[in-house]
C-alpha cells in the first residue's frame, strides 16, 4: 500500500488550524502535521475581540464584503464565492457553535468566549487525525524532488508533499517564503486611530459622532461614518477605517499629516452657511447655543461655536456674518495636526506580507513554487475591523485545504 503524503501546517493560529481541520475531516490518505512554534495555539483568537472572539462579519455579499480589505480586496471577490460568512457559520454551526450578530454587523460565539472557538477548532482537528507539535519553530526550508524538507532548531528535519505557510504576520514566515522565491511587501501598521496633541477638542473625549467624513491632506482617501473623539485625538469606526486604507501612506509621511473633517457631511459649507444667515434674520433674540441646527452633541456644538469667536450668551443679531461663515467652515472643514497613531485595543494588525500577484487565488497555491500554500495573516491582506481579518483566514484556509486535499485524493 502506497504511504500517506505528508502535509506540513506551519503555524497554529486562526488560519492554520481551520486549514488542519478541514484537511482532517475531508481526507483519510493524508497525514496533517501543524508545527507551531510557540506553547500556546490560536493565542490571537483567544485575546481577540476583547476575549469574545469576532469571528466574522454578517455582510453576505462578496463584493461587498470585498470592500473592507484595503489590501486583498480585488483578490478575494473569487475566493469570496466559495467560501464566505455564511460558510463560516454553517461550518462552526455544524460544529456544534452557534454564532450571534451585534448592531454593528460584528459576529461573535453565543458563549461571549474566545475559548468556545478554540475548543471547536482543536476537537475538529482531534477528530480530523491531525498531529499538532507546540514549540516547533520552523527556522528554514528547502525545495526536495518530492516537496520540501524543514529545518527546526535542535530537532530532526521533517519532510513533506505539501506545505501550508500560515504563521500570520511573523517575519520568520516572510523568510521562508522569501527563501522559496516570493517576494514580501513590506510591513506596516494598519488600523489605528490617530493622535491630535493639539487638538482643541480633548476634553470633549467620549463624545461619538455617528456621521462624520474624514479625509487627510495630500493623501487620496476619505472615510464616512462613526467618529470618537479621544483623550489623544480621534478614533471610532471611521478613523480605523481611514488608518487602514491610507496605512501605507500615513507609514511614508511619518503620521503626520493634517486630518480634515466635516462634521456634516449630508450638507454643502455653503448651504449651511445660508441657513444660518437665515436663522439670524429669522430669530435674532434667539442665542445661538439653542439653535443646534444639525443636531451636534451639544458639546461639540458650542466647542465648535468658540473655535468660530461666537460667546454662548451673544443673541444671533449680534453675531456679525464672517463668523457665521467661519462657524460653516468648522462645521465641514475642521483641520486637526495628526503627530503619530495609537494601537486601537491592542488590535496589531500589519498590512504588508506575501505579494498577492506570485499567489493563484483560485487555490491559494504559490505562482512560484509549486505544492506551497499560504492562508491567513502571511498574505499581503488586512481588513478593517469586525471580523474581516478572521474571514479572510477561514477563506483562504479553506481554498488551500481544498485544493491539496483535491491534489492528492
Ligand atoms: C489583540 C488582537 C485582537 C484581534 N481581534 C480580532 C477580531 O476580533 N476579529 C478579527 O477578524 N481579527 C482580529 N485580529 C486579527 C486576527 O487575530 C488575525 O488577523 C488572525 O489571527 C490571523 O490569523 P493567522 O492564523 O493568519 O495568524 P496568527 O493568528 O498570527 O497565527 C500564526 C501562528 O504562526 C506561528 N508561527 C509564526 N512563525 C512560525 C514558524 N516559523 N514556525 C512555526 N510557527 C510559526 C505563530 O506563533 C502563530 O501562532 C486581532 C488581532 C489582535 C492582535
Amino acid at each position: 500500500m502506497e504511504s500517506k503524503k505528508r502535509v506540513v501546517i506551519v503555524g497554529g493560529g486562526a488560519a492554520g488550524i481551520f486549514a488542519a481541520a478541514l484537511l482532517g475531516e475531508t481526507t483519510s490518505n493524508l497525514e496533517i502535521l501543524v508545527l507551531e512554534k510557540t506553547r500556546q495555539l490560536l493565542s490571537k483568537v483567544r485575546i481577540s475581540g476583547g476575549g469574545r472572539c469576532n469571528v466574522t462579519h454578517s455582510q453576505f455579499d462578496p463584493k461587498k464584503l470585498t470592500a473592507s480589505y484595503p489590501r486583498g480586496n480585488k483578490e478575494l471577490l473569487g475566493p469570496f464565492h466559495r467560501f464566505q460568512p455564511q460558510d463560516t457559520i454553517a461550518w462552526f454551526a455544524k460544529h456544534g457553535v452557534e454564532l450571534k450578530t451585534e448592531e454593528d454587523g460584528r459576529m461573535f460565539p453565543v458563549s461571549d468566549h474566545s475559548a468556545t472557538i478554540i475548543n471547536c477548532l482543536l476537537d475538529a482537528a482531534k477528530e480530523g487525525g491531525v498531529e499538532i507539535r507546540n514549540e516547533h519553530g520552523v527556522r528554514s526550508v528547502e525545495r526536495t524532488n518530492n516537496g520540501f524538507r524543514l529545518h527546526l532548531d535542535n530537532r530532526d528535519p521533517i519532510e513533506c508533499h505539501a506545505l501550508i505557510l500560515a504563521s500570520g504576520s511573523s517575519p520568520n514566515g516572510h523568510e521562508l517564503a522569501a527563501s522559496l522565491g516570493h517576494t514580501i511587501v513590506s510591513a506596516v501598521p494598519s488600523l489605528f486611530t490617530f493622535n491630535v496633541p493639539s487638538s482643541p477638542l480633548l476634553d470633549l473625549a467620549g463624545i461619538a459622532v455617528p456621521d462624520a467624513e474624514l479625509s487627510l491632506k495630500s493623501i487620496p482617501f476619505r472615510q464616512r461614518g462613526s467618529l470618537l473623539i479621544t483623550h489623544w485625538g480621534f478614533s471610532g469606526p471611521a478613523a480605523l477605517k481611514l488608518s487602514a486604507w491610507a496605512a501605507r501612506d500615513l507609514h511614508a509621511c511619518n503620521y503626520r499629516t493634517d486630518l480634515h473633517i466635516n462634521w456634516i457631511p449630508s450638507h454643502k459649507q455653503e448651504d449651511i452657511f445660508q441657513d444660518l444667515l437665515t436663522k439670524k434674520r429669522q430669530k435674532p433674540l434667539k442665542n445661538l447655543e439653542h439653535e443646534n441646527l444639525y443636531l451636534l452633541p451639544l458639546n461639540l456644538w458650542k466647542r465648535l461655536m468658540t473655535l468660530s469667536g461666537i460667546p454662548f450668551n451673544s443673541s444671533l443679531g449680534h453675531v456679525p456674518d464672517k463668523n457665521l461663515k467661519l462657524l460653516s467652515e468648522k462645521l465641514t472643514q475642521s483641520c486637526f495636526a495628526v503627530e503619530g497613531k495609537t494601537t486601537y485595543k491592542s488590535e496589531f494588525v500589519t498590512c504588508g506580507g506575501i505579494e498577492l500577484k506570485e499567489v493563484d487565488f483560485k487555490t491559494l497555491e504559490s505562482k512560484v513554487a509549486p505544492h506551497l500554500f499560504f492562508a491567513g495573516e502571511i498574505l499581503n491582506i488586512d481588513g478593517v475591523t469586525g471580523g474581516f481579518n478572521f474571514q479572510n483566514a477561514w477563506t483562504t484556509a479553506y481554498l488551500a485545504a481544498s485544493c491539496i486535499a483535491d491534489r492528492f485524493r
